[in-house]
């Protein structure tokens, strides 16, 4: 069971991984644990000293030194996305791994109150610069040995709730564009595309979601991560088109 996986302690060890999202919560959790199985990493986000302390702890506790871009999804376009592929490709000649994690939530209310502007920005944030950034990345993809693409689902991506507006229509947008690539790229050998859906998880986000909730009752980003490791990890290279739950029981 994926999330029961248990990945080899240099299981990554010659991966090149982006990162979005990499400076805190799911993200940031991913990008110690892929380090600490030997991956090299390309951490994106936007809050600089924030990428500065994850970078810090993946060389304290021995991992590969990362590459930080700081970067606003809400305001990058194919140029941004280009100017990081040419720099990947310049420093390794390929990725291995994309992680499609970072996103914001917009509010929570009902969807005739729903502001046209932040519409706008959830889904440019959660949407649009994803499918950018796996345009720019795919020649890099497809130049790995064995390569995964992650997308970051969730439970309103999948059967639509009341007052999560933007943020649930963007989640199906996102499985709709895992499914999409998947198809197209079913008879590439090398590249894989599949989807996690983390379930509750303590995060900022989720406690912005949900204020009234214990945060202790839920699981941690750690907990969650033999599912990230899974579809990262060369088991997984026949995977494609899946989108994954990744709460343990
Ligand atoms: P957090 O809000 O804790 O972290 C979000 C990350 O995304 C941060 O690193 C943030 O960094 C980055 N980010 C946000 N906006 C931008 C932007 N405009 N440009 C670049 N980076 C950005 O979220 P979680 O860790 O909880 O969520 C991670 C993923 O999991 C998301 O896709 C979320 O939808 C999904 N998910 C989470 C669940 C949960 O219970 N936590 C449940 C289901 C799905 P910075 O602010 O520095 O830019």
């Amino acid at each position: 069971m994926h999330t029961e996986f248990k990945a080899a302690p240099n299981a990554l060890e010659d991966k090149v991984i982006l990162i979005t999202g990499a400076s805190d919560g799911i993200g940031k959790q991913a990008a110690l644990t892929y380090a600490a199985h030997g991956a090299t990493l390309i951490l994106l986000a936007r809050t600089q000293k924030n990428l500065e302390a994850v970078y810090d702890e993946i060389v304290t506790n021995g991992g590969k030194e990362p590459i930080m871009v700081p970067l606003d999804l809400g305001q990058s376009g194919p140029q941004q996305f280009e100017e990081i592929a040419a720099i990947i490709d310049n420093d390794y000649g390929r990725l291995d791994g994309l992680l499609h994690n970072a996103s914001i939530l917009g509010s929570i209310a009902p969807f005739e109150m729903l502001d046209a502007q932040e519409i706008h920005q959830v889904m440019q944030v959660n949407v649009n610069a994803a499918f950018m950034l796996t345009q720019a990345m795919m020649p890099l993809l497809k130049k790995s040995k064995d390569a995964s693409i992650i997308f970051t689902s969730s439970g309103v991506g999948r059967k639509g709730r009341a007052y999560w507006g933007a943020y649930a229509i963007s989640k199906f947008a996102t499985e709709g564009m895992m499914q999409v690539i998947a198809d197209e790229i079913d008879n590439v050998e090398n590249v894989r595309c599949n989807a996690i859906n983390p379930g509750a998880t303590r995060t900022k986000m989720r406690a912005k979601a949900f204020p009234g909730e214990v945060p202790e009752s839920l699981k941690t980003p750690l907990d969650i991560m033999p599912t990230y490791l899974y579809l990262m990890d060369q088991a997984s290279d026949k995977v494609n088109g899946q989108s994954l739950d990744a709460q343990p029981k």
